[in-house]
């Protein structure tokens, strides 16, 4: 029998999420982001999920390469772009659209012999400050890139550091707004948090959306929002079962450190769920997991695969209960029951982004 322990992709979620980014963005068609292995999900798990979206973006030609094994023929984005001049050769091999966003990337396509024209994405740093040229820089890499027969389509694009925060988007879409007016070509600026939250206006949707936090049913403005808030579902369930229980006497401590000390006579149980399958190490007591549905909180260090949950709450869980570190819970007197990543997320000090991403190989993975 396997560990106990797997990850369940559900692909209604992933497929309803897309939708949402639709409704979202109206009329501008969508990038799927699933760089990074789809965020932690796996490309070849989701793909029949995502498979009706206009495009997927990502940043690896051997991920671009996975997509085309799937024959996914339709458009793919490398967001950063080539790393070096032979990554033109797959471009064309692969058909990729690439980003552009340095003067080095157009000299390797000046370079470049292709039967087929690329198609690219000039990229503007708006104030993000990570990758993009400058609003000075950029009106003459367009006029360089629309100069080359190995460019036949040039489009415009930009990415918001602020678009979940206070600070919002107004500043770099100004910029973006300013320095495109009068240039040709389709325009991409929204990821997850500009989708949502911005998106009504047709000058910040654009011709393509970009999301990819919220295709896998987390919010990039939690707590201020919630999944549920904004429509979406979780498209990953981490889910393990109790393998021991033990019974503790007041002044009894648990796990490594001893960081949990027992106030009254208790049961713990202990799950089969460590920092090497990917749950953080530093998640404190109180984190919360649903056993058999019902939350409760974990208590003690996580070790390296297990952890502590106390079961005073749940009376009848015994070995085998199930576990649900996050996503969708078995349901309890009929009602369905979730435990938002985002949530555990913000226990752990961290996002919801880190925590799929971090789940590692040994975790087994069922697609529903
Ligand atoms: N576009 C670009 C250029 C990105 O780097 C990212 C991710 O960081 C995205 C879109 C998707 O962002 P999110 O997952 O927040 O939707």
């Amino acid at each position: 029998m396997p560990r106990p322990l797997e990850a369940l992709i559900h692909l209604d979620a992933l497929h309803h999420n897309l939708q949402r980014a639709r409704d979202s963005a109206p009329d501008a068609q969508v990038w799927a982001v699933v760089k990074a292995n789809a965020y932690g999900h796996g490309i070849e798990r989701v793909f029949e999920g995502l498979r009706s979206a206009d495009g997927f973006a990502l940043l690896d030609i051997a991920e671009a390469e996975r997509l085309r094994k799937l024959d996914w023929r339709g458009p793919i984005l490398l967001l950063e772009g080539t790393f070096e001049a032979r990554d033109l050769e797959w471009c064309s091999r692969l058909n990729l659209w690439h980003a552009v966003h340095h003067e080095a990337q157009i000299d390797w396509l000046a370079q470049h012999k292709t039967e087929w024209p690329h198609r690219v994405f000039l990229k503007m740093n708006t104030g993000m400050n990570r990758l993009g040229f400058t609003p000075d820089a950029f009106r003459n890499a367009w006029v360089r890139l629309s100069a080359l027969t190995q460019v036949d389509e040039i489009s415009l694009m930009t990415h918001f550091s602020d678009a979940d925060a206070p600070r919002g988007i107004a500043h770099q879409l100004a910029i973006f707004e300013a320095t495109c007016a009068d240039l040709p070509g389709e325009r991409s600026l929204c990821n997850s948090a500009a989708t949502l939250r911005h998106a009504e206006s047709p000058k910040v949707r654009g011709d393509w959306v970009r999301p990819g936090l919220m295709l896998y049913g987390a919010v990039p403005d939690y707590p201020e929002h919630r999944a549920a808030d904004w429509g979406l579902r979780p498209a990953m369930t981490l889910r393990s079962r109790l393998i021991g229980i033990q019974h503790l006497q007041p002044g009894d401590t648990i796990g490594y450190g001893s960081r949990f000390t027992a106030t009254a006579p208790m049961r713990i149980g202990v799950v089969a769920c460590g920092y090497a399958d990917g749950y953080p190490r530093h998640a404190p007591d109180g984190t919360p997991v649903l056993v058999e549905g019902v939350r409760v909180p974990i208590a003690g260090r996580v070790s390296m695969d297990m952890l502590s949950v106390d079961l005073t709450d749940v009376p009848h869980a015994s070995l085998g209960s199930e576990v649900t570190l996050w996503g969708q819970g078995p349901a309890v007197a009929g009602q369905p029951t979730l435990l938002s990543i985002d949530e555990v997320a913000e226990h752990c000090g961290t996002i919801g982004y880190e925590l799929m991403c971090a789940l590692s190989m040994r975790v087994h993975f069922e697609v529903l």
